[in-house]
């Protein structure tokens, strides 16, 4: 049992939860090392207060998984009812089982219901002890992130490349970045690429179209990989010939904003007040309306968790946290320009991820 696991049975035993079954992939890798997605089928992490841990999978996956773990695994093929194995398994440890922990963000109603039809037991929620435990990164995990964000800095390399092409499209150059990225040994982007040309990046949702970018206008990377379960998220806006002085002015200020939260976040400062030094800038300049969502979000094993940089939040900043720093300024029709980078925060202060230069940058 590694020290993880430890402590979630440890929690158990003070709440009187007599298993668990985890079902989020994320969770079950953070606590195992183990990489599945078991999409419709079942698989259950159950960690019991005062015994092993057994990891219940697809019968597919129960090799993958023995390898990974060095406890108990046991599967079922699709023709069997897993509901009915599992109360087996845990009736033949001579336990009663009243209360369940799960994740209620991630069960579905499937799930609940198939373990209700084997158990008289209540849910517990296990997910607000699962983002506490991912909150604070180690060493390893933190190394991993710098790894993933390099890869981000790599795409922005090549997508800035690519948008010099006369008559490239946006989702041509999404293309070419996850192309290109995937060459070097990404397994994967941890989020469709966004590459948006001029007044259309000032939708914040906005996806990639067969829209020919625009020269003398501004344009809007957003992106990231997943790399060894870790994942980066990082934002450059740059300039396709010269901009005009109004597109300079609201990057200019945006910039002035990410830089002021960079420059601000070290332990003992509140997530809010974070939040508050990049909206102040911004505010201050007249664009406080255009500026829509929080600064920024915890970043990690999964593009968004706890904690969230947003006014409200009151969490004190430690060292080993990890989140987005990435204000923006979007006015319809105009204009939109983000600036991300997520960071880490140090016994001091905090460090960048990504790397790419800020400065406005003119192809
Ligand atoms: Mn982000
Ligand atoms: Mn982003």
């Amino acid at each position: 049992m590694n020290t993880k696991i430890k402590q979630i049975a440890n929690t158990l035993n003070g709440k009187e939860v007599d298993m668990t079954f985890i079902t989020n992939p994320t969770t079950m890798n953070y606590l195992t090392g183990v990489e599945m997605d078991p999409h419709e089928r079942i698989a259950g992490l159950m960690i019991f207060p005062d015994r092993e841990p057994i990891f219940f999978t697809p019968a597919l996956e129960v090799e993958m998984t023995r390898s990974k773990v060095d406890f108990e695994v046991f599967g079922y093929v699709d023709s069997e009812n897993p509901w009915k194995m599992i109360k087996d398994k845990v009736d033949s440890f001579g336990l009663n089982v009243r209360k369940i922990g799960v994740e209620f963000s991630d069960i579905t109603m499937l799930k609940t219901e198939g373990l209700k039809s084997v158990f008289s037991a209540d849910f517990v929620n296990l997910a607000p002890l699962i983002s506490r435990m991912r909150l604070i990164k180690s060493a390893d995990e933190i190394e991993k992130l710098i790894v993933a964000g390099d890869y981000a800095d790599k795409c922005f390399e090549i997508g800035f490349k690519a948008a010099q092409k006369p008559g490239i499209t946006e989702i041509e150059i999404a293309t070419e970045i996850e192309f290109g990225i995937k060459k070097l040994g990404v397994p994967g982007m941890s989020f469709d690429t966004i590459v948006l040309s001029g007044a259309r990046a000032a939708n914040p949702h906005g996806v990639p179209e067969e829209f020919v970018v625009e020269q003398n206008k501004l344009l809007l990377f957003d992106l990231g990989v997943i790399k060894n379960g870790y994942v980066s998220d990082a934002t450059r806006t740059i300039s396709l010939g010269k901009p005009s002085d109004f597109d300079r002015e609201i990057y200019n200020i945006v910039l002035e904003a990410q830089l002021a939260a960079q420059d601000y976040i070290k332990p003992g400062v509140t997530a809010e007040s974070v939040d508050k030094v990049a909206r102040d800038v911004i505010t201050k300049a007249g664009y406080g309306e255009y500026f829509t969502h929080r600064l920024g979000h915890g970043i990690g094993m999964d593009i968004h968790e706890y904690p969230s940089i947003v006014e409200g939040e009151e969490l004190v900043l430690e060292a080993g946290m990890c989140f987005s720093d990435e204000p923006g300024i979007y006015i319809p029709n105009k204009v939109g320009v983000r600036i991300e980078d997520c960071l880490y925060v140090t016994e001091t202060g905090a460090n960048p991820l990504t790397h790419t230069s800020k400065e406005l940058t003119i192809y």
